[in-house]
């Protein structure tokens, strides 16, 4: 196989909140792993800015001891690692004061790329914009990063949109979805744009409907007070679920091209209708003898907040109409699943008999785990004794078609930073798309709260609420089993 991988040019990459938790889990391994990988240039170098007292020495020290505990033991090289820290330094900042930005300044070198990931509390996004305009730390070769949650609602998203715009162009704004930065996601567009076979199905003609699950097993135990604020709809709908909906269901590209792939990402959020109330079910999980209730965990127990929900969509164009979506998200579910499945109609004529049973085609799109394509394809069941027909796999892991190689494949987030340094934006959500999709979520909520709608309870370890299940079953379908 040989490997097309696009150069990186040299960086400056600023980590504000280089201390904290996504840093040291994600962001910090992720570029170890595409330094030890050769996809870094040499004079690369990453700067951890945060407000603790640490020095470069006490710094890569942090760093060495996040990639001990997150890089796999295969990939963790004492003189690659040596390598690494050597590119490290830190600046102990304060977002919200002046002390720091006059050495982050002095470090930044001229005329190379400036990366800037964002990697604090939201409500900090916009200092950071500010005082990097103050100090002329950004320049035209500048990008920023900037992490989830965009915005509470359509209100402070645009608000938001604005802080950024008054110091940044939006094609220097990278808002993250590291959904959209997986191999599998890619791989949707890949599998419908690539080949012919799927494309001419790809509609309400063929396709009987579509079912999206992001299912957790953890609860929100330790950030129940945040997810309170949120929930489900807010957590992964608005944004995760959202963008797998929209690379499912938008239009061809023209190019593949970050502005093609957003504007056709945004005519679908602009397409879907608003779900009424019998479309959708909120479900808390229940206390068990050994675990607490979602209410328990988010220390409120009065919470109207979903820990769960379900729901029919349906997008109103040519291409969909008739075709419903389901979607469906929730936490402390039977295991923590992510996948996209596309349900094909039966055939229109059955010339083997009713006694053969009724057979339709499934595309599944496993994100997690196991990324990989599975087709579920109508064969003969083996053997003699007349027709009989089954259901049989054309399965596709990535690790065992394409062997080591692809099982190696980069975490999202080591693939996303990587296009922030290469310039291109083409998995980041545009702004009008952040917005578009919060002015669809915001009148379901806002229905919520006008009715003070409940949440159903549900099992811990289950599938979520018998109203979901019954949600489909109302329409003589049936939810994919969740499980690894
Ligand atoms: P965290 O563990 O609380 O870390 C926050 C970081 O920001 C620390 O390095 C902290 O260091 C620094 N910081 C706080 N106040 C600061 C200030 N005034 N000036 C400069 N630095 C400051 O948070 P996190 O979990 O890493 O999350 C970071 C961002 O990623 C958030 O927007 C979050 O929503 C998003 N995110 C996180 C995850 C995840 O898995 N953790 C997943 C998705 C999105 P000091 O206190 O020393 O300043």
């Amino acid at each position: 196989m040989v490997s097309r991988v696009i150069p990186v040019d040299p960086f400056d990459l600023v980590i504000f909140g280089g201390t904290g938790d996504l840093a040291r889990r994600k962001i910090l391994p992720g570029l170890y792993l595409r330094f030890e990988d050769g996809q870094m240039p040499e004079d690369a170098r990453i700067i951890g800015a945060a407000r603790g007292e640490f020095d470069d020495a006490a710094y890569r020290d942090f760093v060495r001891a996040a990639i001990d505990e997150f890089v796999p033991k295969a990939k963790r090289h004492k003189e690659s690692i040596s390598a690494f820290l050597e590119r490290l330094h830190y600046v102990a900042i304060d977002a919200k004061g002046e002390g720091g930005w006059k050495e982050l300044a002095k470090l930044m070198r001229p005329e190379i790329i400036r990366a800037f990931y964002f990697s604090v509390a939201p409500s900090l996004f916009g200092d950071l914009a500010e005082r990097l305009h103050l100090h002329k730390i950004a320049h035209r070769k500048s990008r920023i990063v900037v992490e989830k949650p965009f915005g509470h609602d359509l209100k402070t998203a645009q608000a938001l949109n604005e802080t950024l715009a008054k110091h940044f162009k939006e094609d220097q704004i990278y808002r993250i979805d590291h959904y959209l930065g997986k191999e599998t996601v890619q791989n949707l567009m890949a599998l419908r744009f690539g080949n012919i076979l799927f494309e001419p199905l790809w509609n309400a003609q063929f396709v009987d409907h579509i079912q999206i699950t992001v299912a957790e097993s953890v609860g929100v135990g330790g950030r129940g007070g945040y997810y309170d604020k949120s929930g489900a709809m807010r957590d992964m709908v608005q944004n995760h679920l959202m963008q797998l909906l929209c690379l499912t269901a938008m239009e061809p590209p023209s190019k593949f091209d970050p502005d093609a792939v957003r504007d056709e990402k945004l005519k679908v959020i602009r397409a879907l209708d608003i779900p009424g109330p019998d479309a959708i079910v909120r479900g808390q999980y229940r206390k068990t003898k050994s675990s607490p209730s979602y209410r328990e965990d988010a220390e409120n127990p009065d919470s109207l907040t979903e820990s769960f929900i379900a729901m029919r969509l349906h997008i109103s164009n040519w291409r969909w109409n008739g075709t419903p979506f389901y979607l469906r998200t929730g936490k402390k579910l039977k295991s923590r699943v992510s996948e996209i499945v596309v349900r094909f109609k039966e055939p229109p004529h059955h010339i083997f008999g009713e006694e053969t049973g009724t057979h339709a085609n499934a595309l599944t799109i496993r994100l997690q785990p196991n990324e990989g394509m599975d087709l579920r394809v109508t064969i003969k069941e083996p053997g003699p004794g007349g027709m009989r027909l089954i259901d049989a796999p054309l399965d596709m892991t990535f690790a065992d078609a394409l062997g080591k190689e692809a099982s190696d494949v980069p975490d999202a987030y080591e693939r996303l930073i990587m296009d922030v340094i290469r310039g291109n934006q083409t998995l980041f959500m545009r702004g009008d798309e952040v917005e578009a999709a919060w002015a669809w979520t915001d009148p379901i909520i806002a229905d919520w709260e006008a009715r003070a709608d409940k949440p159903v309870e549900y099992e811990p370890g289950s599938t979520g609420p018998e109203e979901a299940a019954i949600l489909m079953h109302k329409d003589g379908r049936r939810w994919r089993e969740i499980s690894e």
